[in-house]
């Protein structure tokens, strides 16, 4: 997840509609190309229950961390972008941090995003898949679902917490015949191992709602956030995958039918 800082004109704005959820937002990016279809307006929030090994933001762990801003602040900042995101074929995405730790602010913003006839993705680890009524998932075209590993114990390994409430919410949508993206962040000797790719693929594939998957190769460019918060990267000494060990894992999702890159 790339990031831009919020822009100045929102610092310390907070012209409170009480009707208005409010939310703790990190930081805003208004061109991002990598987080669903087009171009997209990204609104990354901030907190997060997980701790992955590779995460690339690590500032946005902490829910009380951010600017407090009201939903229609941001729906209001949407809409001057509007028309260009229309025309270039892109919408709205909400990452993080992990946007379902605040879902009445997500809700209130997807929502939104729909008023403003944008398309909405929401970029999610599934975990607090519990938190995603059905008003929020009305307000969602497609969910960008990261499963970061498909055996519990590398998934707890990489991340600290369980695997089960991810496929939980990844059999929901499926149910809800919600459109996914499924994303897998490629680390070598952590989560590459053929056979695991291989049922992930052929349990997304069985899903029937995953309409691509994107195999993102882990990189080292997120390490220097680690340093300055005073933390050590756990994967300081893991090497990036090579491009071959990416179009390796790739294929394994191209065999079970995907679309894949
Ligand atoms: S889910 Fe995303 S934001 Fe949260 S720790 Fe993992 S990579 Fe970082």
């Amino acid at each position: 997840m790339n990031a831009t800082t919020l822009p100045a004109h929102l610092h310390g704005l907070a012209p409170r509609d009480a009707a208005s959820p409010m939310g703790r937002v990190h930081s805003i990016e208004t061109a991002g190309s990598v987080d669903g279809p087009g171009l997209r307006f990204v609104l990354f929030v901030s907190g997060c229950p997980l701790r992955c090994q590779y995460c690339h933001n690590p500032d946005t762990w902490d829910a009380k961390a951010g600017w407090p801003l009201p939903a229609e602040t941001i729906v209001a900042e949407i809409a001057k972008y509007a028309h260009f995101l229309h025309l270039a074929h892109g919408g709205v995405t909400i990452s993080g941090g992990e946007p379902l730790s605040q879902p009445d602010f997500v809700t209130a913003v997807l929502e939104g995003a729909k008023t403003l006839g944008l398309h909405t993705a929401l970029d999610t680890s599934g975990f607090l898949g519990d938190h995603a009524d059905d008003r929020l998932l009305a307000a969602t075209d497609l969910v960008l679902l990261d499963i970061k590993a498909f055996d519990e114990d590398t998934y707890h390994r990489l991340t600290h917490k369980a695997l089960a409430p991810t496929l939980r919410f990844a059999e929901r949508l499926a149910g809800m015949g919600k459109p996914v993206w499924l994303r897998y962040v490629l680390v070598p000797g952590l989560n590459d191992d053929p056979a695991a790719i291989t049922a992930l693929a052929r349990y997304a594939a069985k899903l029937g709602n995953v309409r691509r998957v994107e195999v993102l190769p882990f990189h080292k460019m997120g390490e220097s956030k680690w340093e300055i918060m005073g933390m050590h990267s756990p994967l300081a000494d893991t090497p990036e995958p090579t491009p071959e060990a990416t179009e390796k894992a790739r294929a394994l999702f191209r065999a079970a039918g995907f679309d894949c890159t």
